[in-house]
């Protein structure tokens, strides 16, 4: 898992020096598959057909803009300055999956916009201080919880986190609502995807007509970030952590290019 884990924050950081605006969703899309293609590796989403959705997921990365927040469908819709950009992507790597999302803002952030993001990524940083063995997994839903009550953000409890780990979703389910010292005893060898995700002002959801993007209900602006960790005897594994864990804003595009480039 750890080796799927490295290639999805390669393609993650990837994905956030390509996101630019003028950049379209498809070929980020192309991108990424190419990045799958070269490696070996499987995207979990291809052929993805739970019971929601239309039909299966013909594309390897959730990809979701602004008021969109969990899986965005890649679409042919070119970034603008100032858009709110959440990629989501599990693949499989030698029968093993790692899952992993963030989200950034194209070209100028407002303040607004940095702080949902800030929340979502403080809110999975708490989570995985408490995946220790002997907590429980009401521990985790709270420590999330308590986050977006500090924030403000209300929380939806339909889609949280998740085991995983011979595929994308395994039991156990982890909301990102709950009360600590409930639920199952976490132990080591335990691998969770743990997922904040908040709408600023609401915790209803909408789905697109395409049946997959979700969208907050009041159209306000959202964010969504996700790790897969590894309980182990001492301090979680982050086995999705990217080598720099980049700042939410893209500064000048061409200077970071060239410097990924040299
Ligand atoms: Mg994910
Ligand atoms: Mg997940």
């Amino acid at each position: 898992m750890h080796v799927a884990g490295r290639f999805v924050a390669e393609v993650l950081s990837e994905v956030g020096l390509l996101a630019e605006v003028g950049v379209n969703l498809l070929d980020l899309e192309h991108h990424v598959r190419g990045m799958i293609k070269r490696c070996g590796a499987e995207s979990c989403y291809w052929d993805y057909a739970p019971s929601f959705g239309r039909g299966p997921f013909r594309n390897v990365i959730c990809l979701s803009v602004n008021d969109a927040v969990l899986h965005g469908l890649p679409h042919d819709y070119t970034l603008r300055d100032g858009d709110v950009l959440s990629a989501d992507l599990a693949v499989r790597v030698n029968g093993w999956v790692a899952d992993s999302a963030r989200t950034i803002v194209v070209g100028t952030a407002v303040e607004e916009d940095l702080r949902i993001i800030r929340a979502t990524e403080e809110a999975l940083e708490a989570a995985i201080e408490v995946a220790r063995p002997g907590n429980r997994l009401g521990d985790i839903s709270a420590a999330i919880w308590a986050v977006a009550n500090d924030y403000g953000y209300p929380v939806n409890t339909e889609f949280g986190g998740h085991g995983i780990g011979r595929t994308m979703h395994e039991d156990p389910h982890v909301s990102n609502k709950g009360r600590a010292g409930r639920g199952l005893t976490l132990r080591p060898g335990l691998t969770l995807a743990l997922e904040p995700w908040f709408a600023r002002t609401t915790d209803r959801i909408v789905y697109d007509a395409d049946g997959w993007t979700i969208r907050s209900a009041d159209g306000s602006r959202t964010a969504h970030s996700e790790h897969t960790i590894a309980i182990t005897e001492d301090a979680p594994l982050v086995l999705t952590r990217r080598e720099q864990e980049d700042p939410v804003t893209r500064g000048d595009s061409a200077s970071r290019l060239s410097t990924k480039d040299a």
